[in-house]
Order: structure tokens, then C-alpha cells, then sequence
């Protein structure tokens, strides 16, 4: 490292770290040095010092114990340390740096400053992240969707500079974090969150741009996030600091953009972020460091050009990016998504109950249908779209294709709603027969056309079904006779494909499939996925992989065959451990689909909902994701998560899809949905009615009623009152074990 900067860095560290012991030491005034902090829903206590260290930090006492080691690493020369990781001096002061951020937010969460609200706009930034959001995210970072982070520190020089820039990353996928502020070019301190609301731009989760808070401190949450994908994902060990620093950087895609000038505190927090492998491009004349032997891998670079700071960012890192876009007149990409369109803003919608829609893909013959063409049908179409308002809709998109199947007609059609969704200024929700979509006025001002609906279905089917579709065409119809004669049609063919799915079972097919995708996250857990049981993440099935497969023979879904049944009620078969052997990295060697109990799946981290037995109550409880209360087993779902995920085989602990609980398979061999004694509200509600067949099947059509959940109790005590009172089938059942 240049001397300048590493000073500038040591610097910062040193100073941060004073500041932090005195503010703890006030704290423990105040509060005593008993009292106890946690960020909100986090398994991980302070992750950063956690991960680093082992180190737990619970109370205001351990704070300072942790600072003292924050305090050991600024020390030049290497005595009896606490806590010394050795990287060199302004590798360390960054660590030591990064300790001493994350202890200040806890301490301001404390005092109830944070997460912070913007002084001019009242805006409320995001604060810590929690471990949630990190798992609902999982699985877009593995199948690459996102192909990574980026953290804006500072100010661009205008509003409209700053929008340019996000607008850039956003078209990429990536997740910006925003942080800091800076001067823009008028003198005036401010930072890009502000320029961002100044221009009307949405912020948060949905739309990708995430503002943490408005001090160079608040960058740490993104970096406390990102080494938590090594403890959640990568099943590293907390302690084991060397291994989540290469773990971050070989697998956590991050960069950062500082724009506007530096001073201490950005230069040793970048120190910290360089530590994990995430270097950074200024938009100021900073001297540029090239690596000095040390064991490290940073790299600060400087763009002046804003057209082109993004690009550079993107090369430093080496990010994969590959962004295949319709051509329309909008920007495209999944940061668009989650854009609302609020009635004021929409020029003209479709279907939602006020007027006829759906959308239907079927199969062609290769030479019935013309690659690449749209048709529209009705009467007068141009000048009614340019009313605005409301229209029918009507969307058949035919394809043909040597590899295309009857069977994966769904799932192209679910990817309609993303194909439309994706485009800034439209607006997607539902499908089949209960579509509603909107076209917003700038959109239409932009020159958005009723025919851009079918050049967008066309390219992205292309794009998304590559090797087994060869030939798109789109009809779109407007007149409402013809919406409805065809909705018939549409009726029909999406019963016959539920009947025929819902008829699939286990032991119908001789071809299981896995999936790898987590792997490049969690690399031992494999997601063997049967047509009785989807991936744990709820986003694949049996039929999703198998599609997958033809379309990308070499790509993370495999098939496995199933082989011999060395146990067709815990279901276990031979080709099933074989893969599992080759596949998981040594760690799996036997696997049984269909019991929590003994060798059960693996689970990565991005599971929708966990499993865990209830030893008192003789069954197990289910917990969604999200769910932040406390649950029967003692531990809140980011507790329980902490432990179950990473790849490992936990007996009586397990991650699964939400659909899997109204299989027939589900723990089968343990009983099966008779073991549920207690299950979120939210899940009770949004299973309720696949849950009454599966119930009525098995001979207790109350079941649900006689399952608990948060408004009945929240501990084990009160569930078995409950579960006695109304006389819950599990404690008649045999023993779980
Ligand atoms: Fe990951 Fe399993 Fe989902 Fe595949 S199915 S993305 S391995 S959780
Ligand atoms: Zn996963």
C-alpha cells in the first residue's frame, strides 16, 4: 500500500477506535455493563466481529472487549495479542476500523438513533441488514441473476450524474448499497440517497438501490452483510477469519464507487472492504496503489469520467455480466421489477377484473408459426391504446422448438409475468386468467406500444428458453369477444396441465434431478428435487429442472437416476447416493427424502421455510422466512437458520419450500402432515386450502384448526395445553424417536 493512504488509514482507525472506547464507556454509565444489545433479526450477534474472531458479542461488556481487540490490531508491533490477524498495518487498522463501525451502530441502535432518517427529506434508510433479506437473496445470487454488489460512498457531482450512475447498475443487476456523503460540485455537502430523492427515483429492496445510511460508517452494514454469505451460505466457522476473507472474495462480487473526496474515515473503511476483497474506484485524483507482496489483493483505481466509472468498477472486480435486453424504448432488467405503478402515473391497464385478460403459451408445430413476429387483432387498436384507460387483453405466445415439450408450457408462461415486469414502466401481477398489468405514462410518453409486449415475450423467451425453443410468435388480441372465446380455450389447457402434474409422483419417474445452484454459495448441499418434493428455496420443481436441463445440459440441474429402492418409505435409492457422494463435495454420503429424522436434505440458506421437531409435543413446528417472532422451539426463525444451514445434515432440524408441506411425501416416514403441531399464521393462511385436501385425505379434515400458531402460543408449555385441548392427532402417534 502507498504510504499516503495507509496512513490516512491508520489514521482514521485510530481515531474511530478512541471515539468508540469513550462512547462505550458512557454507555456503561449509562446502562451498566450488564445490558444486553442485538441487531434486529440476526443470529449472528455483531456479525463482522463474529465472524472475525468467534467472538460473541452480547452485552455492552463484551463491546469492550471486542474494541480492546480492535484497539490490539493498531498496535505496530505483534506482542501478546487478543486478536491479531497479521495482514500488514493498514490491513489491520481497516479490520480494526470495521470493529470499531459496527460497536458504534450497536451503540447508536441502543440510543435509538438508528436506523437513521435523513435530516432534509425524512427519508428512513435501511439500517442493518437482516439476516432475511440476506436468504431471500440468496437465490438470486446464485443463479446469477444479480451478479453482484456495488456500495456508493459519497456525492456525485450533480442529481442527474447520480441518477446515470444508478440507472447504469440497475440495467446490471447489481445491488447498490448508498452510504456517505460528499460535496457535489457546487460545494454544497450532500449524498447520493438526496440526489437520488430529488429526482424521484424509488429506493429500497425491489428497485435494487438500498441507502444504509447517510455516514461513512453506515458502509459497514453492507460489509457485515456480505461476510455473513460466508458464515449462512458457506458453512464457514465463526473465528476462522482467513477463511471468510477468501470466501468473500472469491465468491461475494462486490466494488465500490467513491465519488467526491476522501478523508480518514473512507480511506481506513476501505482499507476494511480491500481486507475482503472488494476494491474500490474513486472519482478523485487519489494515488492509485498497486499490491506490495503482502498477502493482500487490493486495488483503488480512479475514473474521472462518470460515463464510464461503472464499466471501470466492473472490470477491477472482474464481474460476469451479461444483460440481454428486449429492444424497446425503456430500460429492462429485474431492478425494475419492483417498481409500482400508482394510478396517477398509469396511462392504461389490462385485465384485473376490469376487463377480460390472460395469457397463454402454447405448443406449435415448427412450420405453423413465423420466428420473431407479433400479430395484434382488433378493431380500431391504435387509437384506442392512445386513449389510455382501460383495453382486454389477450397475450397467446406460440413456440415451436425441436426440444420443446408439452411439459414446460408452464413454465414459460411463468416467466411471462418477469418478461413484462422487468421493463421500466410496466407493471405485471398474476397469470394465467387473473392477470393485471399496467403501462405507466412515461412509458407510453418514452413510446411504449401495445406491440412492444409481443418483441418482449419474443426476445426473452428466446433468451431465457435457448435450446429448446427455436421459433416465438405473439398474438395479441384487444376485442372483447375475442378475449373471451379464447379465455375458454386458455381454461382448458391449464387444467389438463394440473391434472397432469398433480398426478405426477415419486415413483412414476425413474429421474430424479438436482440442483447445484447454491453450491457456488453453500458448496456441499445439493437440492435433490423429485416431483413429490421442490427445491428448498420454493423456486424450482421437478418440472423447472427438468426444463433446465434441456435447455443447459451442463448447467446446475442434473439428472439423477433413481436406481434401486433401498427404502421406499424414508425413500432412499441407490443412484439418489451415489450422485450425492460424487456431488457433495465428500460431505453427503446417504440422504432419505421423505424423514426429518435420519439423514434428511441438506440445506444451503435460502430455504423458505424450516422444520424443527418439538420433542414435548411428540411432532414438529414450521416457520417461514420472514417471521421474526419467537416459535415453540425455543428459537426465532434467524436463530434456527444460523444452525441449519451450510450444507449440513441436521436429524430434526430442516429447510424446505413452502409447497412441500401439502406433498403426500412430507416426512412420510415420520407420520407425515399429522406431526404439525404448530405453523405460522402467515403459513396457515397461505397453504389453507391445499391443506384442507391433504387433511381430508388423511382422515382429519379439522387438522388446521388443530394446529397452533403465534397468536395461540409461543412456547412449548402453552402448545401442549393447546395441542391436549384440542386433541391433536400427534400425541396419539408413536414415539418421533
Ligand atoms: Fe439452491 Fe436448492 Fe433452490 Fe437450487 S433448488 S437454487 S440448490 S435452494
Ligand atoms: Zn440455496
Amino acid at each position: 500500500m502507498s504510504k499516503i493512504i495507509a496512513s490516512a488509514a491508520i489514521r482514521g482507525a485510530h481515531k474511530l477506535v478512541k471515539n468508540t472506547e469513550d462512547t462505550i464507556e458512557k454507555a456503561i454509565g449509562e446502562k451498566g455493563k450488564d445490558f444486553v444489545f442485538e441487531f434486529p433479526d440476526t443470529a449472528f450477534y455483531l456479525p463482522m466481529i463474529y465472524a472475525m474472531t468467534g467472538f460473541a458479542v452480547k452485552t455492552l461488556a463484551d463491546m469492550k472487549v471486542a474494541i480492546g481487540m480492535a484497539k490490539e490490531m493498531l498496535h505496530p508491533e505483534p506482542e501478546e495479542h487478543l486478536w491479531k490477524p497479521y495482514l500488514g498495518e493498514a490491513l489491520d487498522s481497516g479490520m480494526a476500523m470495521l470493529f470499531a463501525e459496527e460497536i458504534i451502530l450497536a451503540l447508536r441502535y441502543i440510543n435509538g438513533l438508528e436506523p437513521a432518517v435523513d435530516p432534509e427529506t425524512g427519508y428512513i434508510y435501511n439500517g442493518f441488514i437482516t439476516d432475511t433479506i440476506q436468504r431471500n437473496l440468496g437465490i438470486q445470487l446464485v443463479d446469477g441473476r444479480m451478479p453482484g454488489f456495488a456500495a456508493i460512498i459519497g456525492a456525485a457531482p450533480d442529481d442527474d450524474t447520480a441518477v446515470k450512475i444508478v440507472r447504469e447498475i440497475q440495467e446490471k443487476n447489481i445491488l447498490t448499497f448508498l452510504s456517505g456523503q460528499a460535496r457535489d460540485k457546487n460545494g454544497n455537502l450532500t449524498n447520493v440517497t438526496q440526489q437520488l430523492l430529488r429526482k424521484k427515483v424509488e429506493l429500497g429492496w425491489d428497485t435494487y438501490i438500498v441507502p444504509l445510511g447517510p455516514d461513512t460508517e453506515h458502509t459497514l452494514y453492507a460489509l457485515d452483510w456480505s461476510v455473513r454469505a460466508s458464515l449462512i451460505f458457506g458453512g464457514k466457522k465463526p473465528g476462522d477469519f482467513k477463511t471468510h476473507l477468501k470466501y468473500t472474495k472469491d465468491r461475494v462480487f462486490a466494488f465500490a464507487l467513491v465519488l467526491g473526496e476522501l478523508d480518514d474515515i473512507k480511506w481506513s473503511t476501505g482499507a476494511g472492504a480491500i481486507n475482503m476483497g472488494y476494491p474500490a474506484v474513486c472519482d478523485t485524483d487519489v494515488p492509485v496503489i498497486h499490491p506490495t507482496g503482502v498477502c493482500i489483493y487490493e486495488e483503488v483505481d480512479k475514473e474521472f469520467d462518470h460515463n464510464r466509472i461503472v464499466q471501470k468498477a466492473i472490470e477491477v472486480r472482474g464481474l460476469k455480466v451479461t444483460v440481454e435486453k428486449p429492444p424497446i424504448p425503456v430500460s429492462y432488467g429485474p431492478a425494475f421489477e419492483g417498481e409500482r405503478i400508482r394510478k396517477e402515473d398509469m396511462f392504461i391497464e389490462f385485465g384485473g377484473q376490469r376487463s377480460p385478460a390472460f395469457e397463454l403459451v402454447r405448443t406449435k408445430e415448427l412450420d405453423e408459426i413465423e420466428d420473431g413476429k407479433v400479430i395484434i387483432i382488433g378493431t380500431d387498436v391504435e387509437e384506442r391504446y392512445k386513449k389510455g384507460g382501460l383495453m382486454p387483453l389477450g397475450v397467446v405466445v406460440d413456440v415451436a422448438g425441436r426440444k420443446m415439450q408439452k411439459d414446460f408450457e408452464s413454465i414459460i408462461e411463468r416467466k411471462l409475468h418477469h418478461n413484462a415486469n422487468e421493463a421500466q414502466g410496466l407493471w405485471h401481477m398474476g397469470q394465467r386468467d387473473i392477470v393485471w398489468m399496467r403501462i405507466s405514462n412515461q412509458a407510453f410518453k418514452d413510446g411504449i406500444t401495445l406491440e412492444h409486449i409481443g418483441v418482449i415475450h419474443n426476445t426473452m423467451t428466446h433468451n431465457r428458453f435457448k435450446s429448446i425453443v427455436d421459433k416465438v410468435q405473439v398474438t395479441i388480441y384487444v376485442d372483447e369477444k375475442d378475449v373471451l372465446a379464447l379465455q375458454e380455450e386458455a381454461k382448458k389447457a391449464y387444467k389438463e396441465r394440473d391434472k397432469r402434474l398433480g398426478g405426477m409422483t415419486d415413483e412414476s419417474v425413474d429421474t430424479f434431478y438436482s440442483c447445484l445452484l447454491c453450491q457456488s454459495f453453500a458448496p456441499s448441499h445439493v437440492c435433490v428435487i423429485s416431483p413429490e418434493r421442490l427445491g428448498l428455496c420454493g423456486a424450482y420443481n421437478w418440472l423447472d429442472t427438468k426444463a433446465a436441463f434441456e435447455i443447459d445440459p451442463t448447467g446446475g440441474n442434473q439428472p439423477i437416476l433413481k436406481g434401486e429402492a433401498i427404502d421406499s418409505v424414508k425413500g432412499r435409492w441407490t443412484g439418489v447416493d451415489d450422485y450425492l457422494k460424487a456431488n457433495s463435495a465428500g460431505k453427503v454420503e446417504t440422504l432419505n427424502l421423505y424423514t426429518i429424522m435420519d439423514n434428511p436434505m441438506t440445506s444451503c440458506g435460502c430455504f423458505e421455510c424450516i422444520i424443527s421437531i418439538i420433542p414435548e409435543a411428540n411432532g414438529v413446528m414450521i416457520v417461514n422466512r420472514g417471521f421474526t417472532g419467537m416459535t415453540p422451539a425455543g428459537m426465532k426463525f434467524s436463530t434456527l437458520a444460523g444452525s441449519v444451514g451450510g450444507g449440513t445434515q441436521n436429524p430434526g432440524f430442516m429447510g424446505i419450500g413452502v409447497n412441500f408441506i401439502t406433498s403426500k411425501k412430507f416426512l412420510f416416514a415420520d407420520g407425515g402432515i399429522k406431526r404439525i403441531v404448530w405453523m405460522t399464521k402467515a403459513l396457515k393462511e397461505r397453504i389453507a386450502e391445499d391443506f384442507k385436501k391433504r387433511a381430508e385425505e388423511e382422515g382429519v379434515p379439522d387438522l388446521l384448526d388443530k394446529i397452533a400458531d403465534e397468536t395461540i402460543c409461543e412456547d412449548s408449555e402453552k402448545l401442549l395445553e393447546f395441542l391436549t385441548g384440542v386433541g391433536h392427532p400427534a400425541l396419539e402417534m408413536e414415539p418421533m424417536f
